[in-house]
């Protein structure tokens, strides 16, 4: 009876329930004393919380907002990126990146991507035109892209560059962390996102001290002092309670972190062969495990018939959405075409246990006919 209870639970694709009492309480205990303080904008948790994501991006600052699509659309008009300007981009993300260079006035341009699902930066040079003004790579799944490349090739043609790193906190490259080599950087702390807040936040980070302070006037209707607006902007400020609350989860990260690479290490070592397994290891965050998969349909089927949640991320390429499709001319990204019909994200979060993940590989197996019976 229980082994059929067992084999019948759903593996969720993502689970954020607060379970641990320790961390409920510790999270109600800051609610409760922000309350009794009644200073719920601009309390002393959002500068605390802005010096801890700082020191996570090595970085000089970091200014808090109210979400990561805030985060990406702020720190492009903060450097002065509007109508007129080329952003380069990919075309195998979220949209809110995409949105976020069109409300700012400028226009993207979609770069294709590697067989990892991030920009291929050999494609760059070839795009850059005389109205381009910035490169906005997006840390696709948590690793990050060949950041080294992708620097030398904005310094080499004089563009700005900003980091979509909403995925990817903490994931790194020889010691660099994500969000640490755009002139802004965009993070989302969406309750989704490996370090999430309960409730909407995002955050952008820059070494620029004139950044700093125009997106600390952004955030706030684009006022000076909070009095003068010198420049049109809506509300886009954190708020204390979400600021405080993540400064009491952040202390639970690395344990996460550590937690979703255990993961990836167990999935990749029972898939291995069957399908594309994500590369990378303690450099990447795991937002997601994406895999590339034969019959990705069928795998789809397969798993929901065991039980298994799995999503795809996104069924559709950025330029090919309702939005955007008739706005612009169909861009030359043959390989995240190929891709985007083989990406299949499996369940991953830290409370899945050993038992779960196997429960998936073997459901994978079976599929492929590979259980070796
Ligand atoms: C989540 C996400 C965003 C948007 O962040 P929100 O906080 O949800 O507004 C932007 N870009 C990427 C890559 C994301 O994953």
């Amino acid at each position: 009876m229980q082994n059929r209870e067992l084999t019948t639970t759903t593996i969720r694709f993502l689970d954020l329930s607060v379970d641990d009492p320790t961390l409920k309480r510790e999270l109600l205990a800051v609610v409760d004393d922000v309350l009794s303080r009644g200073q719920l904008v601009f309390g002393p948790e959002v500068e605390e919380f802005e010096g801890t994501v700082a020191r996570m991006c090595h970085k000089k600052h970091a200014v808090a907002v109210s979400s990561g699509s805030d985060a990406l659309y702020l720190a492009l008009r903060s450097l002065g990126i509007g109508p007129g300007d080329e952003v380069i981009t990919t075309p195998m993300g979220w949209v809110a990146t995409t949105n976020a260079i069109l409300l700012a006035g400028a226009t993207p341009v979609f770069v294709d991507v590697r067989e990892d699902m991030n920009i291929d930066e050999s494609l760059i040079s070839g795009l850059v035109t005389r109205r381009a003004k910035a490169i906005l790579p997006v840390h696709w799944h948590g690793k990050l892209c060949r950041m080294d490349a992708v620097s030398a090739l904005a310094q080499e043609h004089r563009l700005l560059l900003v980091e979509d790193f909403a995925q990817a906190i903490a994931a790194q490259s020889g010691g660099r962390p994500a969000g640490s080599y755009g002139h802004a950087s965009a993070l989302s702390l969406n309750p989704m996102k490996v370090w999430g807040a309960y409730g909407e936040a995002g955050a952008v980070v820059t070494d620029d001290a004139e950044v700093r302070e125009r997106l600390n006037c952004l955030r706030h209707a684009g006022t000076v002092n909070k009095e003068d607006c010198h420049f049109p902007a809506l509300n886009g400020k954190m708020d204390t309670l979400q600021a405080a609350m993540l400064l009491v989860n952040v202390r639970r990260l690395p344990g996460w972190l550590a937690r979703r690479r255990e993961i990836a290490r167990r999935y990749t070592k029972g898939l291995a062969g069957l399908v594309r397994c994500p590369e990378g290891g303690d450099d990447h965050a795991f937002y997601t495990y994406t895999v590339l998969a034969r019959n990705r349909e069928g795998l789809r089927a397969h798993l929901a018939s065991r039980g298994i949640e799995s999503r795809l991320r996104q069924p559709f390429l950025i330029p090919h959405q309702t939005a955007y499709r008739s706005m612009m001319p169909r861009p030359r990204i043959p390989v995240a075409e190929r891709l985007v019909h083989e990406i299949l994200s499996l369940p991953m979060h830290p409370k899945l246990t050993d038992d779960d993940v196997d429960r998936v590989i073997v459901a994978v197996r079976e599929f492929y006919g590979a259980d070796g019976r």
